[in-house]
């Protein structure tokens, strides 16, 4: 009998080990996912609960994530509201209490960096606007680098064995990203100066980085979708105001850009918006080139 109970611990020694040797991160969207692949490499477990194809504004919290987020060490996501229809329906249904507000395990992207267009007053009929501006950090690269030291941090303190492991990935990530930055700066100087109409202000942080400027919205207010009325508004707005592109991701709809860019003659573009979104953006070094290489081509055609 001993030796069988001996025989049995051996085992639920050998399955257990692999398991937990990983740490288990649940991450919100694609970019998060990626870079905890970045700094993580192959001591986290990552999985992404949305694709590039999902609007993340609006998903469901099916049981397969509550699941997902009961067995996780550590949840990334955006915050500043962007996940604010089931994010906190996950958190409350998994109960994990690891992964709860104020926890190590509860990392919150854009609470690392200075956000663009808080609100000073909040009123919801202007549709619907996050009291914590606006969410799509990760299009800057200056701040998507530093956070990626605040995940670094976090890593560490959740699992302290690896401090170095994280530490050297972080700098090496650090390393490449920088080269990259300055390399794409250089490639986008002809976009400098240049306006656009994008279809939600998804794109706010790649404009400010890119020294771009947003002249309108097919969508009529946040999160509202594009009406004709509107449309016909923005065609007579280009005529007056020509913008050099019409920009939409690739999981809002078609039609409203291509309508606008066959009245106008301006192009529409569809950029990758997240890792993902392209063949070519299949990581955050990918999504960066091919944004930028399909806005040049836009502006040379
Ligand atoms: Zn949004």
């Amino acid at each position: 009998m001993r030796t069988f109970r001996r025989l049995l611990a051996a085992c639920l020694l050998v399955v257990a080990l692999p398991s937990q040797a990983a740490l288990q991160i649940f991450a919100c969207e694609p970019e998060w996912a990626s870079l905890s692949e970045e700094l993580g490499g192959e001591k986290v477990k990552i999985y992404s609960a949305t694709t590039a194809k999902q609007d993340v504004h609006s998903i469901q919290a099916r049981p397969s994530l509550i699941a997902r987020m009961r067995k996780a060490d550590l949840v990334i996501c955006t915050g500043a509201e962007l996940e604010a229809g089931w994010l906190p329906l996950l958190l409350q249904r998994a109960s994990n209490r690891k992964v709860q507000p104020g926890q190590p395990g509860y990392f919150m992207a854009a609470e690392q960096v200075e956000r663009l267009d808080v609100p000073q007053v909040l009123d919801r009929s202007m549709g619907d606007i996050h009291s914590g501006g606006n969410p799509h950090i990760h299009l800057d690269p200056h701040r998507l680098q530093k956070i990626a030291k605040s995940l670094a941090q976090r890593l560490t303190q959740i699992d302290t064995t690896n401090k170095t492991y994280y530490q050297n990935r972080l700098n090496d990530f650090q390393t490449r990203w920088q080269i990259a930055i300055q390399r794409w700066q250089q490639q986008a100087e002809p976009l400098k100066g240049l306006t656009v109409v994008a279809h939600h202000k998804d794109w706010r942080y790649l404009l400010d980085w890119l020294g771009m400027q947003e002249v309108a919205t097919l969508e009529p207010k946040p999160g509202l979708p594009p009406n004709p009325s509107h449309l016909a508004g923005l065609k007579k707005q280009m005529d007056k105001q020509r913008a050099t592109m019409i920009l939409r991701t690739g999981y809002q709809q078609a039609r409203p850009s291509e309508w606008l860019s066959d009245k106008t003659g301006i192009p529409a573009v569809q950029l990758p918006y997240t890792v993902g979104g392209s063949n070519a953006a299949s990581d955050l070094f990918g999504l960066f080139e091919d944004t930028l290489a399909l806005m040049l081509k836009a502006i040379n055609q």
